[in-house]
């Protein structure tokens, strides 16, 4: 069942996840279908998400997101007091930003990046409620970079138990989530949640609007069409369902571009997500050494890091 309405309100609205936004002109959506749009999600109870462009919205489009309760994506560099997520798009922005507790940060970061900087992260972890790190480049990974991104969530995982053991509570998706986790919690796009782009078209999140070849699941005036709309859902995905990495990702626009189908990942996203999940067992174990998460059951070890492997 459908929960979220994303809106773009602008052809420059930033990417909060692994898709590129390319350069265009601003567009901004018109305010027929921002009013539209909004009278869509009132009636089929959708929660909104506006993704806003980095500059400043005339006031009738402010007015006319105060007519619904809603949350805020913005680039860090332009992120109001009040907004919900605020991205990052270069390492050297996190330091001396002045963080509010009451946003959840996004990190997108290119592997290389990564694999140079992520010493910076717990540092940041101290002051943020939330970070969440999404590499953009998961479909580049080889052997090589799957032992190095073991290693540094290694690293990470002593931070993050440093930080429990002070008596915080450190939020980051690549190690906490599947800690706290009990069932699947992907991204969900076409399933529970659908993207309105600034041309009054649906889309299945904001990375198939900007393909060369944007494919439309329906526009406001013609409504909502998914075909083949159980692809989506979990349950309809072969391997995934059979998965524990409860965390995963399981982009559903990673799987389209790399395996030509929406619902069968690449062994690069399984993997990641098994060395994750893997960093999140041994993190698990040391705090319950220490008496902390005695509630959650242990994570079981897996002989495997690509479920595929598994598969008759
Ligand atoms: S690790 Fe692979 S199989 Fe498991 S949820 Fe992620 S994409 Fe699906």
């Amino acid at each position: 069942m459908m929960e979220y309405l994303v809106i773009l309100l602008d052809d420059t609205a930033p990417s909060y996840c692994a898709y590129t936004v390319p350069p265009r002109e601003r567009r901004l959506i018109s305010t027929e279908d921002l009013k539209a749009g909004i009278t869509f999600a009132l009636k089929e109870n959708l929660r909104v998400q506006f993704v806003c462009p980095e500059y400043a919205l005339p006031p009738e489009y402010r007015a006319l997101m105060e007519t619904v309760e809603h949350s805020r994506i913005q680039t860090a560099d332009c992120a109001e007091r009040g907004t919900e997520v605020a991205v990052f798009n270069r390492w050297d922005s996190l330091e001396g930003y002045p963080y509010a507790p009451e946003t959840a940060y996004i990190l997108r970061t290119g592997k290389e990046e990564f694999f140079r900087q992520y010493p910076q992260i717990a540092g940041i972890l101290e002051r943020v409620a939330r970070l969440n790190v999404i590499i953009t480049d998961i479909e580049t990974f080889g052997e090589e970079d799957f032992s190095r991104y073991a290693a540094a969530l290694r690293i990470l995982s002593g931070s993050v138990l440093t930080l429990f053991l002070q008596g915080k509570r450190p939020q980051l998706n690549l190690l906490t989530d599947r800690l706290m986790l009990e069932e699947m919690n992907n991204c969900n796009a076409g399933w529970k949640s659908i993207t309105l782009a600034p041309d009054g078209r649906f889309y299945i999140c904001p990375a198939f609007y900007y393909e060369n070849e944007p494919k439309c699941v329906g526009s406001l005036k013609t409504g909502l069409h998914i075909g083949d709309a159980c692809l989506y859902r979990p349950d309809y995905a072969p391997i995934c369902r059979r998965c524990d990495a409860y965390h995963c990702r399981r982009c559903i626009w990673q799987n389209k571009k790399t395996t030509l189908e929406v619902n069968i990942p690449s062994r690069e996203q399984c993997v990641t997500a098994h060395i994750e999940r893997e960093a999140a067992r041994c993190l698990l174990d040391e705090l319950h050494k220490h008496g902390l998460f005695a509630n959650r059951e242990e994570i079981k070890e897996l002989s495997y890091l690509d479920p595929l492997d598994t598969m008759d």
